[in-house]
C-alpha cells in the first residue's frame, strides 16, 4: 500500500515537471517565396510572410500541432505576391492576433485584399519604421532593424529594398531575416551601425546575387544561412555565386529547394 502511494506521488511529480522549453524556426517550403514560423519558447507563433499561395496553409498544419490555430502576429516584409498571397490564406483560415507591416504604397491587387481581409476581421495591424523591439519572454525578443524611417504611404521602385528586415534573439541564437532586400538597403542598414551579426541568416532575395554583398555577409558572420527558393524556379534562384560565396566562408547552407522544409530547434532548460 505504501509502495502503491509513493508510485502514485512520483507520478504526480513527474506530470508537474516542467517540460523542457524549445524555440522552433521553421522555414516552411512554399515554393518560390517565403515563410517563416516562429514558435517561441513562451508560447507565441510568429508568421514572416506567407509564400505565393495557399499551399501555407498546409505546410503550417504539417508544423504546427493539430490543434494550434492561431498565430499571434503575422509580419508582411512587402507586398509582392510571393510573399504576401499565401498570407491572406492564413488570415482567412487561421486566428490571427495582430499584423505588422510598412504601410508601404503598392497597386497589387494581393495587396488590396490583405488591407481588407483585416479590416473585415477587425485584426489589430501597426506600421512599423524605425526601430522596434517586440518582447517575447525573458531574453527573448524580435527585433524591427529596418526599414529605418517611416515609409508609410511611399512608393518604391524597388519594392523589395522597403523589407522589414528582423533579429531574433533568443535561446541564445541569433537569426536575422531579410526579406527581400537588395545591396541598396543591406548598405544602409551597414551604415546605420545596427549590429546584424547572427547565427543564422535567411539569404536574402531566395539567394539572389542582387543582394548579399561580401561586406553585408562578413558582418552577419552566419554559421548556417538558409536559402528560401522554389524547386526548378524560373528566376534562377538561388544564384551559384552566392552559395558560393556563402559556402567559401565557411557557412553552412540549407535551401528549401533541395531539403523541403527546414525546422531548426532549440533547447532551453
Ligand atoms: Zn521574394
Amino acid at each position: 500500500m505504501k509502495r502503491l502511494f509513493l508510485l502514485a506521488i512520483m507520478i504526480f511529480i513527474f506530470l508537474l515537471k516542467p517540460e523542457s522549453r524549445e524555440l522552433q524556426v521553421t522555414f516552411l517550403n512554399v515554393g518560390e517565396g517565403d515563410s517563416i514560423l516562429i514558435e517561441s519558447p513562451f508560447g507565441q507563433n510568429i508568421l514572416i510572410d506567407g509564400g505565393p499561395d495557399e499551399d501555407v496553409v498546409r505546410k503550417l498544419g504539417e508544423a504546427l500541432p493539430f490543434w494550434e490555430r492561431k498565430i499571434d502576429l503575422l509580419i508582411l516584409t512587402h507586398p509582392h505576391s510571393d510573399h504576401i498571397t499565401g498570407l491572406n490564406s492564413v488570415l482567412e483560415r487561421f486566428y490571427v492576433d495582430r499584423v505588422l507591416y510598412t504601410g508601404v504604397e503598392d497597386s497589387l491587387p494581393a495587396y488590396d485584399d490583405f488591407l481588407k481581409i483585416i479590416e473585415d476581421k477587425n485584426i489589430l495591424i501597426s506600421k512599423v519604421g524605425g526601430f522596434k523591439s517586440i518582447e517575447m519572454g525573458k531574453d527573448c525578443s524580435l527585433k524591427i532593424i529596418y526599414p529605418l524611417n517611416d515609409i508609410s504611404g511611399k512608393s518604391f521602385d524597388n519594392l523589395n529594398n522597403s523589407s522589414i528586415v528582423s533579429k531574433l534573439d533568443c535561446a541564445n541564437k541569433t537569426f536575422l531575416f531579410t526579406g527581400d532586400i537588395e545591396k541598396e538597403a543591406e548598405e544602409a542598414i551597414l551604415i546605420s551601425g545596427i549590429n546584424i551579426k547572427s547565427d543564422v541568416l535567411k539569404v536574402a532575395h531566395h539567394g539572389s546575387d542582387t543582394s548579399n554583398t561580401e561586406e553585408f555577409l562578413n558582418f552577419v558572420s552566419p554559421e548556417l544561412a538558409v536559402i528560401q527558393s522554389g524547386e526548378g524556379n524560373s528566376f534562377g534562384h538561388p544564384s551559384l555565386r552566392i552559395v558560393k560565396r556563402l559556402e567559401r566562408k565557411g557557412v553552412q547552407v540549407l535551401r528549401n529547394d533541395i531539403e523541403g522544409t527546414i525546422e531548426l530547434t532549440y533547447k532551453i532548460n
